[in-house]
């Protein structure tokens, strides 16, 4: 029987192959690392685990069209429990609070005591969310644009809420406003050059009940991706780098293994990240490039601490202004302090996040928080570059981590007694997964980036297809799942025209 070879074992990766087992097909993982998951991942330091991907998921909501393939593929399994935060995040400046409640109508009744003359951009505002949250709750066709083309009522609501912030980014949508912890709580979360329509559309989800949590968090997610695919008779090597993909002029024949093996398959799905397939094959850079041209990738820095759960200030997100002298607190690693470079919180302001809200991460009465920034490509590049000096990086990171616990215990009287667990940066992950400047979550959603797509299929090569977060915005865990299944699609559809093609030999006939 046909093999098809999938090239990383990331969420991606693992969906393609368990599509590719119910279509038939006999696959097999190639994963570089000793798990399977990717970046949908978690670690232990001592006592406590530090869960390093969900902080949502797009389609725990019956009515959401993925909830349907999350199923198929094991990220929710009957019975698992799902945890629904009350709050999406709050936002502070000085002693003044802002939640956004998922009862949006609380979140309008604190806005408009926080600025009653805001009250028109108010109710513009969260009347769209809310528009759109009514739509998420109701069944829907799986395609926005089969909504659009029916011309239903709901097409005109998806219509004016395009027209109105279509062309907007967040900064300008916080201009709207004259309150300013308004302004910032709308570029807090995801970042001022990031389009108006990304918050809209995750707010909504949020108020629909949707994006909500499966119990256990991400390590255990990725288990059972992995487990739905065993069960399916797919075969997982872990510790199998691909070194490259071996091919004639239009057609791969296998791949050969960092370790020299040889491996014969007659479908190959690369489910790495761009720039590790971009090595794999030349071919792939190009495409990329002509795909994404002028889009900017952003990455992170964080820093976990054990906290007591008691003194925790806030219910699961809070993002709070910095008023600290300290200039570290600004500045790129090489000391530079370049306004633009934090992408979310913006400039002067900093995320404290519990995540996810699990028992069973750290011990009896304690949590673990995350401090996460968001950063530029150049921020990013810094980073990288810098850890090929392990004794710079290192100090780098004591520096940093230092400021910012100091700055965090000094804003916040209860967490006196917390403790440094980890820092990481995006050179983690461009070394764990081969991450693009270290970019985990795909391109900045400027405006018009959401529109921006890379295809499955690879020019000249017949039997190679790309599974990958990274192939249209907003990437993220649901674009994992939606193209692995194309690909694996794509590899069925391959291998059924290969076998009716009459005295063709199969590419794996074609070794030696
Ligand atoms: C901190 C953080 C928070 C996030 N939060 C969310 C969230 O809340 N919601 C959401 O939807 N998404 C979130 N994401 C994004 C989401 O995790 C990713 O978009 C998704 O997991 C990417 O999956 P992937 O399979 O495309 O890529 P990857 O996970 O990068 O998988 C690629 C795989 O290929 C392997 N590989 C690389 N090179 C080779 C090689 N040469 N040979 C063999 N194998 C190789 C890698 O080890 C990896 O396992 C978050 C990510 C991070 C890091």
């Amino acid at each position: 029987m046909e093999k098809t070879i999938i090239i990383g074992g990331g969420v991606a990766g693992l969906c393609a192959g368990i599509f590719g087992q119910l279509s038939g097909q006999n696959c097999v993982i190639l994963e570089k690392q000793k798990v399977a998951g990717g970046l949908l991942s978690g670690w232990s330091r001592g006592e406590y685990h530090i869960d390093n991907c969900m902080h949502w998921l797009v389609g725990t909501h019956p009515q959401n069209p993925l909830y349907d393939r999350w199923r198929k593929v094991g990220m929710l399994d009957q019975g698992l429990p799902i945890i629904k935060n009350t709050v999406f995040y709050e936002s502070q400046i000085g002693r003044e609070k802002l939640a956004l409640h998922r009862d949006i109508k609380k979140t309008a009744s604190a806005m408009l005591r926080l600025s009653p003359g805001d009250s028109k951009a108010i109710s513009e505002l969260l009347g769209c969310v809310s528009a759109l949250a009514e739509l998420m709750r109701s069944p829907r066709p799986r395609h926005l644009y089969q909504h659009i083309a029916k011309g239903s009522k709901e097409a005109k609501i998806y219509t004016s809420i395009f027209l109105r912030y279509g062309r907007k980014t967040l900064d300008e949508l916080a201009r709207d406003f004259h309150h300013p912890l308004l302004r910032a709580i709308l570029t807090d979360f995801i970042g001022a050059p990031f389009s108006a329509l990304s918050w809209i559309w995750t707010y909504a989800s949020f108020v629909a009940g949707d994006s909500d949590l499966p119990k256990g968090g991400s390590v255990l997610a990725a288990k059972r991706l992995e487990n739905r695919f065993l069960s399916l008779g797919g075969e997982l090597c872990t510790g199998a780098e691909v070194k490259r993909i071996l091919h004639t002029d239009n057609m791969a024949v296998g791949v050969e293994l960092k370790s020299g093996e040889l491996i014969s398959g007659d479908a190959i799905i690369c489910a790495t990240d761009p720039a590790v397939t971009a090595q794999m094959l030349p071919d792939v850079a190009s495409l990329y490039q002509s795909c994404f041209k002028g889009l900017e990738t952003f990455s992170a820095i964080h820093l976990a601490f054990a906290v007591e759960e008691g003194a925790l200030p806030f219910e699961n997100t809070l993002i709070f202004d910095l008023n600290s002298q300290n200039p570290l607190l600004y500045a790129t690693p090489f000391g530079h302090a370049v306004s633009g470079h934090f992408i979310s919180p913006p400039q002067g302001r900093l995320m404290l996040k519990v995540y996810p809200p699990e028992t069973g991460f750290a011990p009896r009465g304690e949590c673990v928080v995350q401090c996460i920034r968001f950063v530029s490509q150049e921020v990013a590049d810094q980073w990288i570059s810098l850890s090929a000096d392990k004794e710079k990086y290192k100090s780098a990171k004591q520096n940093y981590a230092h400021a910012v616990a100091e700055e965090i215990m000094r804003r916040f009287s209860s967490l006196h007694k917390m403790k440094y667990l980890d820092m990481w940066t995006p050179a983690t992950y461009t070394r764990y997964t081969g991450a693009y400047r270290g970019a985990f979550l795909g391109h900045i959603a400027h405006v018009g980036a959401m529109r921006t797509k890379m295809p499955t299929k690879i020019p000249h090569l017949e039997n190679v297809f790309l599974a990958s977060a990274w192939q249209h915005a907003p990437s993220g865990l649901p674009v994992a799942l939606q193209m692995g299944e194309k690909a694996a699609k794509c590899a069925d559809a391959y291998l059924k025209a290969l076998r009716k093609r009459e005295g063709r030999r199969v590419p794996s006939q074609m070794w030696g």
